[in-house]
């Protein structure tokens, strides 16, 4: 086509002879493969195969039981490259990087398990209505040096105390955070700033808010991009929710508002109660009401629950305040365009497709059945006299999603199912895992 050889010809004028075409999996790993420009081409033609196991393969090698997986003798997917999302790699001369779309091989129709394609389904859905979500990302995660010593392998950057909002050598002796945000404002993941965060070694990159496939596709880069840069400094960014027991943990806060037809922020209403439009204060009530579901697809690991807690301005309880970090859903004192919400529940290491696309869709189903929330959280938001938990396993969250039929309605009956057989995998993997925890608590007394 036309398009493809402008392509071609821009990326030889630029140097480039290799394209690196990068989907997110189930949980959100980048999966990728370098394609030399000459088979560019064929790769957009009749896509990349892949085998399916690069949905369903554990981060510990497992090719984990999912229908239509091993099932079904791993059959191809087929990734179709999305040229309008190629873009040069700053620190690797000579590729491009590009995002790819799953399909069915034959068929050439998405792939249910699609994490992009579960998106765009569920905007589809909110477009019927009039929304065009808005989203801006803000992710934490932390830094980590070689430590031979530590069981892990692997030991924080600094140990440094209380310097949340330092910015400079003190707290980041390597410049990482000037480097790596050079870097990805040159990759064009549309970064505003980055800081230190609470604990050493620990930091916060937030991105500018944008549509909602746009900004997932900008946070899954952004975190491929840190880990990689990371690396190359022979380092390890973890965007895991709870890695030190230590430190706190890393948080995905996801703000969200939405444009209505005439390109106005219909959150906006400054003669409604809050400030907050009906539409507003609906999509909040939806987020409350699918919180248990949601914790399954934006707290997503065993790990996600040892993140929530009293006073650790990660959530515990299902609640929203007007400015209040200890709330789950948090209103920013802006009004006006900058009308939203901030939902501080998902952890950093939660697939941004999933987040959004889940995010979404709750804030939809409050929309569609005008749902009004509670009054606002006054005060301290840990005290459980106040409201209700969040789930305190990954088992709960699951069986929450399960349960959630009209949530698991719109993210499709086959991404779902997939979904609750990957991540109950983990779980049952989990639970036959013996830990240095029990080992020290039981072995001298028992
Ligand atoms: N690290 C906290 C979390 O896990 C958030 C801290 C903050 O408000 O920046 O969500
Ligand atoms: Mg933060
Ligand atoms: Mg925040």
């Amino acid at each position: 086509t036309p398009q493809l050889r402008q392509h071609l010809e821009r990326l030889a004028a630029e140097g480039i002879d290799v394209v690196r075409v990068t989907y997110p999996d189930l949980i959100g790993t980048d999966r990728a493969r370098d394609v030399l420009l000459d088979h560019l081409p064929a790769a957009c033609e009749h896509g990349l195969a892949f085998c399916r196991a690069a949905y369903h393969t554990s981060p510990q090698g497992d090719v984990v039981p999912v229908a239509g997986g091993l099932d079904a003798g791993l059959p191809d997917i087929a990734v179709r490259p999305d040229l309008d999302t190629l873009v040069p790699l700053p620190w690797e001369p000579g590729v491009a990087s590009c995002l790819g779309d799953v399909t069915d091989p034959v068929t050439g129709a998405p792939a249910p398990e699609s994490p992009r394609d579960l998106l765009r389904t569920v905007l589809a859905r909110c477009d019927e209505h009039g929304l065009r979500p808005v989203v801006g990302p803000e992710l934490e995660y932390f830094l980590c040096t070689a430590d031979p010593e530590s069981a892990s392998g692997w030991r924080r950057y600094t140990e440094a105390s209380g310097v949340v909002y330092t910015a400079g050598l003190r707290a980041d002796p390597d410049n990482h955070l000037l480097r790596t945000l050079r870097q990805l404002r040159d990759l064009g993941i549309g970064v505003t700033n980055g800081n230190h965060e609470f604990d050493g070694g620990q930091f916060e990159i937030n991105l500018t808010h944008s549509d909602a496939m746009d900004a997932a596709d900008r946070a899954f880069r952004f975190k491929a991009a840190v880990k990689e840069l990371a690396r190359a400094e022979g380092k390890l960014a973890t965007f895991m929710a709870k890695p030190f027991n230590d430190a706190g943990g890393s948080g995905f806060h996801l703000h969200l508002s939405c444009q209505d037809e005439e390109g106005r922020n219909a959150f906006d209403d400054p003669s409604a109660p809050y400030g907050l439009s009906d539409t507003a204060r609906h999509a909040v009530a939806g987020v409350l009401t699918h919180a248990p579901a949601l914790a399954a697809l934006l707290n997503p690991t065993v790990n996600s629950y040892k993140r929530f807690g009293p006073d650790t301005l990660a959530p515990w309880l299902i609640d929203w305040g007007l400015d209040n970090r200890s709330a789950m859903v948090r209103v920013p004192p802006e009004r006006g365009s900058g009308a939203r919400f901030e939902l501080r529940l998902g952890d950093a290491g939660a697939n941004p497709y999933l987040v959004i696309a889940g995010t979404v869709a709750a804030a939809l189903l409050g929309v569609l059945a005008k749902e009004e929330p509670p009054a606002p959280l006054e005060g301290y938001g840990y005290d459980t006299a106040k409201a209700a938990l969040l789930p305190t396993t990954l088992p709960a969250a699951l069986d929450a999603l399960e349960a959630d039929t009209a949530l698991a309605d719109i993210l499709g009956k086959d991404f779902t199912a997939s979904f609750l057989a990957y991540k109950r995998n983990e779980v049952e993997r989990f639970q036959r895992h013996v830990t240095d925890w029990e080992f020290t608590e039981y072995a001298y007394h028992l």
